[in-house]
Formats: C-alpha cells, sequence, structure tokens
C-alpha cells in the first residue's frame, strides 16, 4: 500500500509482522501520520481490497 499522507510505500509484510489488525490505528512508519486499513470482502469477482485512510 501506499501512505495516503506522504506516499511511501508501506509492505504489507511490515503490517503483518506488526500483527496490524483492521480498523486498529497504526502510525506510519515514514511520516508518523496515524493510520488504518479496512478490508472490503471480496465478491465472486475478485479478491479482497484494502483501503487505507488517514485518521483524523
Ligand atoms: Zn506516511
Amino acid at each position: 500500500m501506499d501512505c495516503p499522507s506522504c506516499e511511501e510505500h508501506i509492505g504489507w509484510e511490515w503490517v503483518e509482522e506488526e500483527a496490524i489488525e483492521p480498523n486498529e490505528v497504526f502510525e506510519c512508519p515514514e511520516c508518523e501520520e496515524s493510520l488504518r486499513y479496512l478490508i472490503d470482502e471480496g465478491t465472486y469477482l475478485g479478491p479482497q481490497h484494502k483501503t487505507v485512510e488517514v485518521v483524523d
């Protein structure tokens, strides 16, 4: 994913290593912005889609 604040790439491997769950607030390792991600469950049309957003 790309951080929506600083646009640096953050690997999903990092998210998994840090054991960050969906809807859980975490800090971008690059800019320390508070972020969270959501998972839209996949439909028969395709795989899961993850959305990353800045937490206000
Ligand atoms: Zn960032």
